[in-house]
């Protein structure tokens, strides 16, 4: 049986998913395929991850390209940029995803620790940001896409609910926030529209020991009212939505897709 079609809110548009080879990231390019965007699969590590996500997207029968690059590093990511229009002419959607993890305790985290995640989930968010703009602003309006262009950063539940023993991340996630939203305030007359999703608990490979065993998943299904892990494709539908102009007027957000993960699901019972 074949798939029924999505409808192509997306069609003939050019999007880049950083961390695109993997959990979330792989869930959102294939969700942009799907409703009709062409995409650069932007990836650090896996190229056989990245590749085999370029293959589900062109079986789609979409344009898609795989490229490496790290976004902490400014030359790297100007060159992802570079080649990325260079292949497809344009971008009119980034999905800045690229994100780590680096754990310890307060006390003991190393400032290596602390420059990783930061370089990564901010300043490389902070770079990613800036060249899609700037591409955005070079190339002028397109027919197919009421904004001139669209950012989605994925931020977490994390830019607002403190994470102990994860202080480098919350900080990241935080920074996320004011990042998104000073700069939708500032891009909106361009319509240049800039939002941020985000997730709760999704499975993927960077919260695998949250999920993997029976116990570890009750545990995590307390904090959920709703009763179930979220999966990529979850976020994946939302991408598309906040992309597609029936968004048009939604700018400098964070849409929360967590099964209800930040509504204090410890009060549920009278506190
Ligand atoms: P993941 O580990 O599968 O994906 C992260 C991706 O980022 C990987 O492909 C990795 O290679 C890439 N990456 C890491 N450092 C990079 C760098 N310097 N340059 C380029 N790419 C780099 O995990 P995921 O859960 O899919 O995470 C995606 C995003 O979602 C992250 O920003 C994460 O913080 C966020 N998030 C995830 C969850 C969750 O529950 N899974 C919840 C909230 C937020």
């Amino acid at each position: 049986m074949t798939e029924p079609q999505q409808p192509q809110v997306l069609a003939g548009q050019k999007a880049l998913v950083t961390g695109g080879s993997s959990g979330i990231g792989a869930g959102v390019a294939l969700a942009l395929a799907r409703a009709g965007a062409d995409v650069v699969v932007a990836y650090y590590s896996s190229p056989d991850g990245a590749n085999e996500i370029v293959a589900q997207i062109k079986s789609l029968g979409r344009s898609a390209i795989a490229i490496k690059a790290d976004i902490s590093k400014p030359d790297e990511t100007r060159a992802l940029f570079d080649q990325s229009v260079a292949a497809f002419g344009t971008l009119d959607i980034l999905i800045s995803n690229a994100g780590l993890q680096r754990d310890a305790a307060f006390v003991d985290m190393s400032l290596d620790d602390w420059n990783q995640v930061i370089g990564t989930n901010l300043t490389g968010m902070f770079l990613c940001c800036q060249l899609a703009a700037r591409e955005f602003l070079r190339r002028g309006p397109r027919e197919m896409s009421k904004a001139l262009g669209k950012i989605v950063c994925m931020s977490s539940v994390h830019e607002l609910i403190p994470w102990a023993e994860r202080a480098n991340y919350a900080a990241s996630k935080g920074g996320v926030k004011l990042l998104m939203q000073s700069i939708a305030q500032e891009l909106a007359p361009k319509r240049i529209r800039v939002n941020s999703i985000g997730p709760g608990a999704i499975r993927t490979p960077i919260n695998r020991e949250a999920w993997e065993t029976p116990e570890a998943r009750k545990k995590l299904l307390e904090l959920i009212p709703y009763g179930r892990i979220g999966e990529p494709e979850d976020i994946g539908q939302a991408a598309v939505w906040l992309c597609s102009d029936a968004a048009d007027y939604v700018t400098g957000q964070t849409l929360f897709v967590d099964g209800g993960m930040t509504l204090y699901p410890e009060f549920a019972d009278g506190g």
